[in-house]
């Protein structure tokens, strides 16, 4: 079978168009990220060719094999697991990390980025469903590992990502992302310094509309452009 991208692509487009009109939000409010994680750098090329610039990969050995494959301008952001000894490999590549859920990682993303003069955009991994399997901070912890990360000066808190718990039934999962926005409220309504929550990372393929009505802005899907992953 063959995968056509660009209607993919077009697809969920109109899909984010509609989960916008139905809860009034605008929808260049919410951005898509192609997860191209297990796929080839053609993809990817192919994904661009069709207007796509923004994708999300979650291994860094294949990322930065994949990046130094693709001359097209595309941007990226790293959404996987990630370990503090390889930060240094994403160093300047990526635009947003989504995945921090630890000082310690939080300090090595600083160190790495403060070597080159830059400072790092993350995002807060939240753990809502307190599932074992998952990384993310628990909601309870996220208000300490805030503050102590927005002492750091080459790290720039944008917001909070989750990764809910698989329902088939969506509005089982629509809680999960309710609660990832009002942790976000809460934590905005703190006002610390240099911390802005203006960023929800929630929403995959089988869930992005039920994330973009409970006020998504990054969605992360994979499978619905590129196909299933072997
Ligand atoms: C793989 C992955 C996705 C994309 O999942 P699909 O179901 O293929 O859309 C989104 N977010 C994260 C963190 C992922 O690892």
């Amino acid at each position: 079978m063959t995968i056509d991208i660009a209607t993919n692509l077009h697809t969920i487009q109109q899909r984010i168009d509609r989960a916008c009109q139905r809860c009034g939000r605008e929808p260049q409010q919410v951005s898509l990220i192609a997860v191209s994680k297990k796929k080839p750098a053609d993809l990817i090329i192919q994904a661009a060719a069709a207007g796509q610039s923004l994708f999300g990969e979650s291994y860094v050995q294949e990322f930065i094999d994949k990046h130094q494959q693709i001359s097209t301008p595309v941007r990226w952001h790293f959404i996987g697991a990630l370990q503090s000894n390889k930060v240094k490999y994403l160093r300047g590549t990526t635009e947003l990390i989504h995945s921090v859920d630890r000082y310690s990682l939080a300090k090595e993303i600083n160190k790495q980025w403060a070597a080159i003069g830059q400072t790092a955009n993350i995002l807060i991994q939240v753990n809502v469903g307190a599932e074992q399997s998952k990384a993310g901070a628990t909601p309870e912890n996220v208000e300490e590992l805030v503050r102590k990360i927005a002492n750091l000066a080459n790290i720039r808190i944008q917001g909070l990502m989750a990764l809910p718990p698989y329902h088939d039934d969506l509005e089982q999962v629509r809680p999960w992302f309710r609660q990832l926005r009002q942790l976000a409220q809460r934590i905005e309504a703190l006002d610390i310094p240099q911390v802005s929550m203006a960023t929800l990372s929630m929403g995959m393929s089988h869930d992005f509309e039920i994330a973009i009505e409970e006020g998504a802005t990054l969605i992360r899907v994979g499978t619905a452009i590129f196909g299933e992953r072997e």
